[in-house]
């Protein structure tokens, strides 16, 4: 066995195996796999091992597809057989809003060129003859999906591993993983030890124990989960060809031929944890005990839908565990507080993801970041606060809701709250409806007396469209309260604290005490790895706001350049809190509580200053994400009720109330504002999203600004847009394509939301350089179907920032 090693993957799964061969295949032949027992001893070896290409997230989509295409590449490469078969998929919709579901992926699988269409019932029937489609109200069909063969994949990504220089040791488990101070590792194993510039934690059902190895928790938690396969059933023996697999996701199970029979699983709603406390070491290539009264109404479901299953016997039940996060989406990336160290834990669908996990793993390790935008997927998204209680209520929602649709904007109660501020209370008793960011409860919006306080769910507009759109109206037309204590904040303090933003940002940070600059983060690709806002309060003091769900992925930017002497850095988002104060009345709301002058004369657009209101100390930044007239006011997290108070106190007096974050959405999609994860990832360079002028390549060097440097004249291969949509009943949310008027498909939304005040439902995307310009027409396929929208030239409201400068 080797002693030193690039990398040393933990874990002889699927996933390990792809990750390892895929370092190898980059360029990384140096490269070890340590597996305890043999190959596959996790949740791999039993797997049904189904395989789709289509999911809700583009990038996943990406993902499985590539995925899809290694599994053939890899039989050719290695010789080694994947066991696949890819008679199709059969996706039925039974409710309207699964149609919906369905058709929206359908105009997805359009723009991405991804093989999806609806089919006819009568071709349905030819496609599968033993389904019942009656009730079933639209089919799609995709014809590469299938399943493979579990073990052979796992030999296969094994194979092509070695052949390209790999070590993988058998029988050789991880006991220790040592930091060490040069950002190295030591692995220990009862056969020697490795040193590793690398540690990646693949290790499956037993990802929990091998993090805590290096005093890491991972939000994770093992259930059972069950599937069947009947004996031969004479209709498919006599078939000679093999049947796809059927999605019947209303119906909760998941069913495809096995042999000459069929196999059906179930994500049953009386699920079943197992070893919440730790997976046994000793556990191996075994099986639970059947209960397939567990799974009976799941069943009854799939009979109903193929009456062969309820006539065929049963040949063999396979209950095994699988592990899962919080979201049931993997747990990615490098640890943030960690040096070279690697987790891909808790992924469910692995079948249809390992090849994709395996590449963006690679990428991320040996180019330095993925080349796609994995921030949905980074295990960044969790905090220290998810922990044993909030997973397992997650987790247990996740499981037994699995086929449940994700509705866009919908908020799922298990688990919370899990963190509240000090105002949470005060914005209940006032009819706040709450949303989780990052652990966070914040206000979504707020019920006035006699308004039901539960939010419907669903892809049209929901009973909270017409609260929103009164609050959103309230501050455009005189001033609202938004609790942005959501945002992170971070301090920055001593004499090189200037420099160190300097050598962190692209933009130049102020020189004056008082000044704000937005700048952005520039990553390893040239890309937005983030949007800040950067005030200087003294000399030798900064405060640096940005995305509060991005706060730990943001850490490992932080942690890339060193402080310099006498400098510290901390985080204040947990002990500050904040409201923004906008609106035309926003001023004479704030003067009736504060002697500082708030003129526009002494109080300027883009300035910062400390001052007290209604007696409490607060940094006020003119600054508003509203694109109105308005102030952030920070304050201690102590201080925040009393805060609040009196600013509703003063807001009723000029008619100005409680705004939540759903009615902040509509407004700054009326003022073309991107926001992170939508409109800034680390794929849109600057001048994609119009923000090459915040970055200054003369000012010297600062993170990753080579990398800008090389990508800085090449022309906007997308353009950040705005569109006004004639929708009725459903507006944009994120994520549809945009086709032009011929069907040729140019873009996506990023951002869609009803504009209150401008009367229009609005949407942010992007479309390919030079596709469209303003005044166009195109359609914007919400609902999946054709919807007529026009590029508008500009952003609907105060287009020359008359409000914000007033
Ligand atoms: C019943 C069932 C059906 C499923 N059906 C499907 C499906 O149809 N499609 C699909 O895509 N997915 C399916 N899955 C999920 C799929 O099995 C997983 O996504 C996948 O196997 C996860 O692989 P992994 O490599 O992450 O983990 P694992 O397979 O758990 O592998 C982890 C490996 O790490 C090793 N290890 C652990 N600790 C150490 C240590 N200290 N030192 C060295 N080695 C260590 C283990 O021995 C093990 O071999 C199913 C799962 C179950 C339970």
């Amino acid at each position: 066995m080797r002693t030193h090693a690039q990398a040393v993957v933990i874990g002889g799964g699927l996933i390990g195996c792809s990750i390892l061969y895929h370092l190898a295949k980059f360029g990384w032949t140096d490269v070890v796999l340590l597996e305890r027992s043999e190959l596959t001893s996790g949740s791999t070896w039993h797997a049904a091992a189904n395989i789709h290409g289509l999911h809700d997230s583009t990038n996943i989509s990406r993902l499985q597809h590539y995925t899809m295409a290694l599994y053939k590449e890899l039989e050719a490469e290695t010789g080694q057989g994947c066991g696949i078969f890819q008679p199709g998929s059969l996706y039925l919709a039974q409710t309207e809003a699964r149609e919906h579901q369905l058709r929206l992926q359908e105009a997805k699988a359009r723009r991405y060129k991804m093989n999806f269409y609806e089919v006819a019932r009568d071709e349905a029937e030819r496609l599968h003859p033993l389904v019942d489609f009656d009730g079933i109200r639209c089919i799609m069909y995709e014809p590469e999906g299938g399943n493979v063969d579990p073990s052979g994949v796992t030999a296969a990504y094994a194979a092509g591993a070695r052949q390209r220089g790999a070590e993988i040791h058998r029988f050789t488990p991880v006991t220790a993983t040592e930091a060490q101070a040069d950002g190295s590792w030591i692995v220990r194993t009862p056969k020697g030890d490795i040193h590793t510039q690398w540690v990646i934690n693949a290790a499956g059902l037993w990802g929990r124990e091998v993090a805590a190895m290096a005093g890491l928790q991972l939000p994770l938690i093992p259930t059972e989960h069950q599937y069947f396969v009947t004996e031969t059933i004479p209709e498919i023996a006599a078939m000679g060809r093999r049947l796809p697999s059927v999605a019947d996701r209303d119906g909760e199970y998941y069913l495809r031929q096995e042999g000459l029979g069929l196999l059906i699983g179930a994500y049953e709603r009386k699920m079943k944890f197992w070893a919440e406390d730790g997976t046994p070491l000793d556990f191996g290539h075994e099986l639970f005990p059947d209960d397939l009264d567990r799974i009976e109404e799941n069943m009854l479901r799939a009979i109903a839908r193929v009456p062969a299953v309820g006539t065929a016997g049963v040949k063999k039940v396979i209950n095994g565990p699988m592990i899962w996060s919080p979201d049931s989406a993997v747990l990615f990336g490098p640890v943030p507080e960690l040096s070279n160290y690697f987790c891909c834990n808790g992924i469910i669908p692995g079948f249809s993801q390992s090849g994709g996990m395996g590449k963006l793993a690679a990428e991320w390790m040996i180019e330095g970041e993925p080349s796609l935008d994995m921030f949905a997927w980074d295990m960044a998204r969790f905090g220290h606060w998810a922990g044993k209680a909030f997973t397992k209520a997650r987790v247990h929602d996740q499981y037994s809701h699995r086929f449940k649709i994700h509705f866009p904007n919908e908020e799922r109660a298990a688990g919370r709250p899990v963190r509240t501020r000090p105002a949470y209370e005060m914005q209940k008793r006032i009819g706040a409806v709450f949303g989780l960011n990052f652990g966070w409860e914040h206000p979504l919006w707020f019920a006035a007396e006699g308004e039901p306080r539960e939010e419907t769910i669903g892809f049209t507009r929901q009973n909270w469209w017409g609260p929103v759109g009164r609050e959103a109206r309230m501050l455009r037309e005189r001033a609202g309260i938004i609790d942005i204590s959501n945002f992170a904040k971070y301090e920055v303090k001593g004499t090189g604290a200037e420099a160190w933003l300097n050598a962190l940002f692209a933009n130049r940070m102020p020189k004056k005490i008082g000044r704000s600059c937005l700048t952005p983060l520039i990553g390893k690709r040239g890309g937005i790895a983030g949007d800040f806002t950067v005030t200087r309060l003294a000399d030798d003091e900064f405060m640096v706001i940005g995305s509060g769900m991005a706060e730990r992925f943001h850490q490992r930017f932080f942690k890339a350049v060193p402080l310099p002497e006498g400098t510290t850095f901390r985080s204040r988002t947990e002990d500050l809190c904040g409201f923004n104060v906008a609106g035309p009345g926003s001023r004479d709301l704030l003067q009736r509580l504060t002697n500082e002058d708030l003129s526009n004369e002494a109080f300027p657009f883009m300035q910062s200053r400390r001052i007290t209101v209604a007696g409490i100390d607060v940094v006020a930044l003119r600054v508003s994400f509203t694109g109105d007239l308005g102030w952030e006011l920070h304050c201690k997290a102590t201080d925040q009720v009393a805060l609040y108070g009196a600013l509703l106190k003063a807001g009723n007096e000029v008619g100005a109330g409680p705004v939540g974050s759903r009615a902040l959405m509509s407004l700054r999609v009326e003022k073309g504002y991107g926001s992170w994860s939508r409109e800034y990832s680390p794929e849109y360079w600057p001048q994609e999203v119009k923000f090459d002028g915040l970055v200054k390549l003369d000012k010297g060097e600062f993170l990753n600004r080579d990398a800008y440097a090389a990508i800085a004249e090449k022309p906007a291969r997308d353009e950040l847009i705005m569109l006004s949509i004639d929708a009725r009943d459903a507006d944009a949310t994120g994520g549809e394509p945009i086709f032009l008027t011929d069907g040729t498909p140019i873009g996506q939304v990023s951002s869609g939301a009803y504009g209150y005040f401008v009367e229009q439902s609005l949407a942010l995307g992007y479309v390919k350089a030079g596709s469209a310009r303003a005044g166009d027409k195109v359609s914007v396929a919400i609902l999946g179907r054709p919807h007529e929208a026009i590029l508008l030239p500009h952003p609907p409201f105060d287009p020359e920032g008359k409000r914000l400068r007033s």
